[in-house]
């Protein structure tokens, strides 16, 4: 793939995840891979409805050098380097607030695949990664070193996803999966304990949503 085609699709693929509302308002971001030395990513808090693929910045994957683009990259830039690094046949790094995978980070625990498809795309159970600030090589060390070859999916404490692809296609598909399987995680909690008001709270904002 040459820059400009990548550019193209990063802005593309935002758009797409702004309208199915995964990147909540200037959250989440995306990278994509170039070739072995570069990779293609979001600018920092950028209006995803504003941002041409001029704005996407171009940097090397080793040491986050910024080789083109007008923006500040984005925040998580380390962690998608540090992801895409470590899954050498994974083109494309997502991350995403999307809301209710979200709303799940907030539970200190992994979350299990029980769809056949999510388990074929994602893996059987999606880590919950440790908690460190957005943006720091902290939180990029606590994802990248639960990396894994048969896994596509991360969560991070109190924060959100990232979703690992072949392709930005495949990212994205990994994106709708661990959300319908978060969901469906939050209908069985519920069902087994109505009392309990997040489990609650969660699906009644789902529904409103959907509205
Ligand atoms: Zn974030």
């Amino acid at each position: 793939m040459n820059e400009r085609e990548a550019r193209e699709a990063v802005v593309r693929t935002a758009v797409a995840l702004a309208d199915q509302g995964y990147l909540a308002g200037v959250g989440g971001n995306l990278a994509l891979r170039i070739d072995a030395e570069r990779f293609a990513v979001t600018p920092s808090a950028s209006d995803y409805y504003a941002m041409t693929a001029d704005d996407i910045c171009v940097l090397r994957l080793d040491n986050l050098e910024q080789l083109a683009g007008g923006g500040k990259p984005s925040v998580e830039s380390g962690l998608h380097a540090r992801a895409l690094q470590a899954r050498p046949d994974c083109m494309a790094s997502v991350h995403t607030h999307q809301p209710v995978a979200s709303a799940f980070t907030l539970l200190d625990r992994p979350l299990p695949m029980h769809g056949a498809e999510a388990r074929r795309l994602i893996g059987a159970e999606v880590p919950m990664c440790a908690y460190a600030p957005s943006g720091t090589s902290w939180l990029a060390s606590n994802v990248g070193k639960r990396v894994r070859a048969d896994l596509n999916a991360y969560l991070m404490r109190n924060h959100g996803a990232v979703c690992l692809g072949a392709t930005l296609e495949d990212a994205c598909t990994v994106v709708r999966l661990l959300e319908q399987e978060a969901i469906a995680w939050f209908r069985r909690a519920l069902a087994a304990q109505p009392d309990n008001r997040l489990y609650r709270q969660t699906l009644e904002f789902l529904e409103e949503d959907l509205r």
